[in-house]
């Protein structure tokens, strides 16, 4: 047996504690009219969970406590506790995971208590639950929400009245398929916080992207970045090594040219201020040039002089030769015989002929004038002897006293004429003499022109080269400067490569250069290869630069923390997704599940109403149908969930088909007060059968019948009662004599109902 104990304390009428033990398989209730027997039933309604305050006749929880009389005080709260026996651990719960587990107690107590604040409190052996827990737990044992099992006064023909889906739902709570049905309730409300679930992850998901994909983004960059550091590093390195090993050379290129030079200049320097040095006897030696010219300058003067004594000794001799004339013209008169003999003529020709000799080698016009002169004076005084013999010949050659004056005369002027000559030929050998040395010294001058001018050659070439070497020592500075800039370009390069991959760019020092344009182990740097790196270098700067470089590692940190979070909300996702897919499964297996028991269940019970009616109406048939009705989902509707609305849902209920005996009447609305009892209490009792629940309650279910009635309805009671404990209100004798405990309900003058253990014919004097 099942039921132990009821307790009941502050419920309606029952002011006080009073306990019912159920130790018997029917347990009768009797009393009086408002004794308060109707209460007990409610107080087992109200322990089970009910929450219809409809079906436990009141509107509020306070209705609920005892409201107290004239001598007793209102209760401030209702408790009533129910005592299941559990020795073979038949109670269960099931967890959130839909899991079953058996509770460990030998006897199940579940007590509920309400405020007159309306509040409720469910406790499950001590603990305080919920009611989930209380329905949970008790439709383990096949106690539903439904209440089919407890029928109330006036209720004999509810499941008659009822729709088909609510009759639906008494067989499903009879057929014990509650708990899937609750099973389902639960997967649908875990589905349906599951979905939101989804939604809030997916909305968290969504979120986020945005800044994830930033940082995704970043990150790209960073590693992006990274990777062009890591070759520009390798360019930088090869780069810097080549440029140090060219700046080296180049410079030290330089230097030794610059020393060359600077060498070769200095010899050249030298060179110069010699021959400026040497310049000065030179000058010395112009200065005698100047003195060899002055020297000229006075022979010629002193030629100059020679002329001009020679033009006297000319205009003497002149004179002299005028007065000879004269003196011949004279002598004319007295003719003179001097026939020149042959030797005389010949000395004559000779003398001319040495004279015209003397002419030749002349260069003076003035010298030769006065040979020629005296070419003509001889010429004359040969021609004036001619014509004087021949006046002698023709007749005075006497007179020779007069002739020998003239002739004395004659030869005075003619010793002059001698003298006067010779005076000029002295000069004119002076004048020779003189020319002569003019030559000389003329030669002498040119001589030292001449050397003068090969050492000013000499120096020009010098000044030429050290013109060639100052304008090689300005190109060397030029480049030296430019070597400096592309130094300090150098030194620039590390600075920036340091800033954009750090200290590791110095590392360009190991640099190994093997393998490259060696030429007899020295690396030759192709400057345009150079200018190629380079290009290459500055392209990733800007790249590197543009894409910057700053807060990596928090960048990637964040985007971690990002990420592992956004992969956790993906696998929560995906554990969702694998949830709903595994409610949904659980919700088609147990619909499936529910569909075949349904359907078992009801060839069960159909073969017991069956049984049952006949055995009611002595004959007849009473069967169930199952009735589909396509639906909206309503349900749906009402939680205004969207795109949901046209769902069209198969909704199956119930139907009770009855052929009376002897009675066409099929209709259920056509049957008597007392038909649609037995009608009732057959199906109630046929369902019973089939899944029998714990226990029964039935108040004043035997109401309408008679006395023949009454026997059958208590020989089923019987026959019921080896499934199930009865609880049974009655005022019918028949009905309590099937009873193994009879509880008599009275009620005082205190309002307050009591409770009392009595006999048969106690129990019927008291129901009366
Ligand atoms: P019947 O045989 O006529 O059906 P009953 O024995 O089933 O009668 P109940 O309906 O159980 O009687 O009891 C009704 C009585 O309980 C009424 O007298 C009513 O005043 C009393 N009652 C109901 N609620 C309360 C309450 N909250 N406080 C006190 N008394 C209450």
């Amino acid at each position: 047996m099942r039921l132990k104990n009821l307790e009941i304390n502050g419920f309606k009428s029952f002011s006080k504690k009073i306990i019912l033990e159920f130790q018997n398989p029917i347990i009768s209730i009797v009393g009086p009219n408002g004794s308060g027997k109707s209460n007990v039933v409610e107080a087992l309604r109200f322990v089970l969970g009910e929450q219809s305050m409809k079906s436990m006749r009141g509107t509020s929880g306070s209705d609920l406590i005892f409201k107290g009389s004239k001598n007793l005080p209102k209760s401030s709260r209702a408790v009533v506790t129910i005592y299941f026996d559990n020795s073979d651990k038949v109670f269960k719960l099931s967890n959130e995971t839909g899991e079953n587990f058996n509770l460990n107690y030998d006897v199940i107590s579940i007590s509920r208590e309400v405020f007159s604040d309306g509040l409720n409190k469910y406790i499950l052996n001590g603990s305080e639950v919920r009611l989930k827990d209380i329905n949970n737990l008790l439709s383990s044992v096949n106690i539903g929400s439904s209440g089919h099992h407890i029928i109330s006064q006036g209720e004999a023909d509810r499941i008659l009245n009822a729709s088909p889906r609510d009759r639906r739902e008494m067989v499903e709570d009879a057929l014990g398929l509650k708990i899937y049905q609750y099973k389902i309730k639960e997967a649908q409300r875990k589905l349906e916080r599951t979905t939101n679930n989804m939604k809030e992850v997916s909305l968290l998901r969504r979120e986020n992207a945005p800044h994830l994909n930033f940082l995704k983004k970043q990150v790209d960059k960073f590693e992006k970045a990274k990777e062009m550091q890591v070759s520009l590093l390798s360019l930088y390195k090869e780069y810097l090594k080549k440029e140090s090993i060219y700046l080296e050379k180049e410079q030290s290129s330089l230097l030794s040219e610059k020393s060359k030079i600077e060498i070769e200049l200095g010899d050249i320097n030298k060179n110069i201020s010699d021959i400026e040095e040497n310049e000065k006897p030179a000058y010395n030696a112009m200065h005698s040039d100047v003195g060899g010219e002055k020297e000229l300058k006075i022979f010629e003067k002193k030629i100059s002089e020679i002329r001009n004594v020679k033009n006297e000794i000319e205009r003497k001799l002149g004179r002299i030769e005028g007065m000879i004339e004269m003196e011949e013209r004279r002598s004319e008169k007295i003719p003179e015989v001097s026939i020149k003999n042959p030797e005389e003529i010949k000395a004559i020709f000779d003398e001319i002929n040495s004279e015209i000799e003397i002419a030749i080698v002349e260069d003076s016009a003035a010298e030769i004038k006065i040979i020629l002169l005296r070419i003509q004076n001889i010429l004359k005084e040969f021609s004036g002897n001619i014509i004087s013999s021949g006046s002698r010949f023709s007749g005075s050659l006497s007179q020779p006293d007069h002739s020998e004056t003239i002739f004395s005369e004659n030869s005075e002027l003619k010793k002059n004429q001698q003298e006067i000559l010779l005076e000029m030929q002295n000069i004119t050998d002076e004048e020779k003499k003189i020319f002569e040395k003019i030559e000389i010294l003329k030669k002498e001058i040119n001589q030292e022109n001449e050397a003068l001018h090969l050492k000013e050659k000499e120096k020009f070439n010098f000044r030429v080269k050290q013109q060639e070497l100052s304008s090689s020592l300005g190109l060397i500075s030029i480049k030296e400067e430019s070597l400096s800039k592309e130094s300090e370009a150098f030194k620039n390069e590390i600075k920036e490569g340091e800033i954009l991959i750090g200290s590791e760019i110095l590392t360009y020092k190991n640099f190994s250069t093997e393998g490259g344009s060696a030429f007899g182990g020295e690396v030759i740097i192709n400057r345009i290869e150079q200018e190629e790196l380079r290009r290459k270098i500055e392209r990733i700067k800007i790249k590197l630069e543009d894409v910057g470089l700053g807060g990596g590692s928090e960048i990637i940190k964040e985007f971690e923390e990002v990420s592992e979070r956004d992969n956790f909300l993906a696998k929560e996702m995906e554990d969702l997704v694998v949830s709903i897919e595994s409610l949904r499964t659980l919700m088609v297996d147990l619909k499936e599940k529910i569909d075949v028991e349904f359907k078992e269940g009801i060839k069960k019970i159909n073969i017991e109403f069956d049984k049952f009616f006949s055995l009611m109406f002595d004959g007849g048939t009473g069967f169930l149908s199952v009735t589909t009705e396509n639906k909206k989902k309503r349900g749906k509707e009402e939680e205004g969930e969207e795109g949901d609305e046209d769902e069209i849902v198969f909704e199956q209920g119930i139907e009770i088909n009855v052929s009376l005996p002897h009675k066409k009447v099929k209709e259920l609305n056509a049957l008597s007060g007392g038909e649609r009892s037995l009608t009732s209490i057959a199906l109630l009792f046929a369902m019973s059968q089939v899944n029998p629940p714990p226990f029964l309650v039935l108040d004043e279910t035997d109401a309408a019948l008679d006395e023949s009635n009454s026997r059958k309805y208590g020989d089923m009671l019987e026959k019921l009662s080896g499934a199930s404990q009865l609880i049974v209100v009655t005022h019918n004798r028949e009905t309590m004599s099937r009873a193994g405990t009879l509880y008599g309900v009275t009620i005082g003058n205190d309002g307050s109902s009591k409770l009392l253990s009595v006999k048969l014919d106690d129990a019927v004097a008291i129901a009366k």
